[in-house]
């Protein structure tokens, strides 16, 4: 059998699902097919955190996850919040009073929101400090609250360690499911005539438009136009059309388990641990690891750490994450976990809430422990828009903020693709930015990524 479609769109992650849809949703009558050698939704969209923020170094990062946010609240409000989306905020804190650095990574980050957007609490008894009681999307604060007075603190995140003395809440934060979204939209592509195909891509030529080889020897796919959008593998598929993308991979992990013990309360938001630290080893434990090849855990590690309540004020998981491995390797579809990742992620993470303590070398049985790959750029900006290849596109190096910007880069990808309303980051967000020397230098003097 043999099928020509006006777009191919190579992997049904949430960017391929999410391109293919605003395809589909911006020009109804294109003919559009999306291919996948596994289940949709199965490689990097299944080990998602599932969080999502506003907060980045630079405006042209800010501008791309708000329109990613109103897009996923069209949704929430499309479907009575079928995706779950919620919003406690972000929550970074650190023990230092000095936030000069942080304040003017803020107002750069948040540069073009209007001048209210950062209000700083010095005072314990605050009247303009709304503390994160409702999970509740629609009815939290935008903008950005910091706290510098420890006992206003205390009392809002009686969990944290008492030598924190900054805390800064980013109010346009929550979670959502990332599997309901990507199942929404793949289900609304569908129904207006998007197919689903289940294919391994082995080769492509480009030769008036583009021919796709896969695994499935009766099936021959044509398309005018395509879209690479193979998560960690779009190198790959750009090495088939013979190009290539300036991306790495880093494996990162996450545990999640129940917190039997309740040490974390329910209404803490996404909390971040924005200072190194060594981690809470005994002398022992320390001794041991520092004749290892481990024995880099016994050094300080960097900042970043993070905890969040999962599954609602009534549920009772909880998740951590920290993204300290920045090691460049071969994606592979199984990426192998490091068995030690839950203890050192939990023993972190305790330096924030003292009270996981109580699950040290006692991590509940059902505790799941996941990973996959972030694939980045050295900048940690997406890559949106024209290959060097005329008639193809991609939709990638999406690191570890591809769920929240999912959307974003969906409606990026298919509006450059159709040159109906491109935003103004488009071309920042594009593969041409390396020609622009002057953004790319602005971009290499940020003092941070983003990579969390
Ligand atoms: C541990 C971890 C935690 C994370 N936490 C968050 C978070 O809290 N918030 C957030 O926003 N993001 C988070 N991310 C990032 C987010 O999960 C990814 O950026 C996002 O899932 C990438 O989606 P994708 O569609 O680009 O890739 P994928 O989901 O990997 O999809 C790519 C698809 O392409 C298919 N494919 C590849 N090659 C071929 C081929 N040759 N033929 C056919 N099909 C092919 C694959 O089968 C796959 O289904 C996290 C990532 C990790 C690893």
């Amino acid at each position: 059998m043999s099928h020509h479609y006006d777009i191919a769109v190579v992997g049904a992650g949430i960017v391929g699902i999410a391109t293919a849809y605003y395809l589909k949703k911006l020009s109804p009558a294109l003919s559009v097919v999306l291919v996948d050698s596994s289940q949709p939704m199965a490689l990097t969209s299944a080990q998602s955190g599932e969080n999502y923020r506003n907060w980045w170094p630079h405006p042209v990062m800010t501008a791309f996850t708000d329109r990613s946010i109103d897009l996923m609240q069209e949704l929430a409000v499309d479907t009575n919040n079928l995706i779950n989306m919620n919003r406690r905020g972000y929550v970074l804190s650190t023990r230092s009073s000095d936030i000069d650095t942080l304040m003017s990574e803020l107002e750069h980050g948040y540069s073009q929101l209007d001048g209210n957007s950062i209000r700083v609490h010095s005072n314990a008894g605050s009247a303009t400090y709304r503390k994160p009681v409702s999970q509740s999307w629609s009815d939290a604060p935008s903008g950005v609250d910091v706290l510098q007075n420890q006992t206003l603190i205390r009392e809002t995140f009686p969990s944290y360690d008492t030598e924190i003395k900054t805390v800064v809440h980013i109010r346009r934060a929550g979670a959502i499911s990332g599997q309901q979204m990507g199942q929404l939209m793949l289900d609304r592509f569908k129904h207006v005539g998007g197919v689903l195909l289940s294919a391994q891509v082995d080769g492509i030529t480009a030769e008036q438009g583009f021919t796709l080889q896969t695994d499935q020897a009766d099936t021959a796919i044509t398309a005018g136009r395509l879209v690479n959008a193979a998560g960690p593998f779009i190198n790959d598929i750009a090495q088939m059309l013979g190009t290539s993308l300036p991306v790495t991979n880093s494996l990162q992990q996450k545990i999640a388990f129940e917190d039997t013990a309740k040490v974390i309360p329910r209404q803490m938001p996404f909390s971040i641990d924005l200072d190194a630290q060594q981690i809470d080893w005994t002398e022992e434990e320390r001794q041991l690891l520092a004749g290892t090849e481990h024995s880099w855990l016994t050094k300080e590690m960097p900042g970043a750490i993070h905890c969040r309540p999962d599954g609602g004020d009534n549920g009772s998981w909880l998740k951590l994450g920290w993204a300290f491995n920045d090691a460049n390797a071969k994606p592979t579809r199984l990426p192998e976990l490091m068995d030690e990742f839950p203890e050192i992620v939990l023993r972190g993470a305790a330096r924030l809430n003292p009270a996981l303590k109580a699950y040290y070398g006692q991590l509940p049985r059902a505790m799941h422990h996941y990973g996959g790959f972030y694939t980045l750029t050295d900048e940690n900006w997406p890559l949106i828009g024209a290959m060097d290849v005329p008639g193809s596109y991609v939709a990638g190096a999406m690191s570890g903020f591809g769920t929240m910007a999912a959307c974003a880069a969906g409606d990026l990808c298919a509006r450059v693709m159709l040159e109906d309303g491109v935003p103004a980051y488009a071309h920042a967000l594009s593969p041409q930015r390396y020609r622009d020397q002057g953004l790319m230098n602005e971009v290499k003097a940020l003092s941070q990524r983003g990579i969390l």
